[in-house]
């Protein structure tokens, strides 16, 4: 009952992932009606119900956009696992302040990269000038699409892939 389950909000926008008991819950209350049942069938002594891999919500919940949470995973992620100084890929990869934070440097998408220890030894507490490094790429605060929300789900579950489309 832990599957991950896809909940669409009535528009069909993608917004959060449940397992299967929660989507249960939605269905039996009629507050969600399948839309992919890409897993047979949960019985029980009266009925048997739908197991769901994509639900939708029977209204439309307005919520503000969601936002990549700030955190050293999502920045890696962002960074496809890479050091963005040396460009290698590493799984010993840190987190680099850009402008050291010392040096007034934020904790913001902007200013943190992926950094292999030895490229972030060598920049130590100095800026990019300082150090004459320079970044692969500027970093940015990733657009929370729902393939990037999550895409990482349709490995194992392929029907979601269409219902990300777009968002
Ligand atoms: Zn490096």
């Amino acid at each position: 009952m832990n599957e991950p389950v896809l909940v669409l909000n009535g528009n069909y926008e993608p917004i959060h992932v449940c397992n299967t008991k929660r989507a249960m819950g939605l269905l039996m209350a009629g507050k969600a009606t399948v839309m992919e049942n890409g897993r047979g069938f949960i019985h029980t002594v009266s009925r048997t119900y739908e197991r769901p891999a994509v639900i939708r919500l029977v209204g439309v919940v307005h919520r503000p956009r969601p936002r990549v949470r700030l955190c050293k995973r999502e920045v890696l992620r962002r960074d496809e696992y890479r050091c963005q100084y040396c460009g290698q890929e590493s799984s010993q990869l840190t987190i680099d302040h850009v402008v050291p934070r010392y040096r007034g440097g934020e904790h913001a998408w902007e200013n943190l990269v992926a950094a292999c220890p030895q490229c972030n030894r060598r920049k130590g507490g100095r800026t990019l000038a300082e150090a004459r490094m320079r970044l692969l790429h500027q970093p940015f605060e990733p657009r929370p699409t729902a393939q990037y929300l999550f895409g990482r789900y349709v490995a194992g579950n392929g029907t979601w892939a269409r219902y990300l489309e777009g968002w």
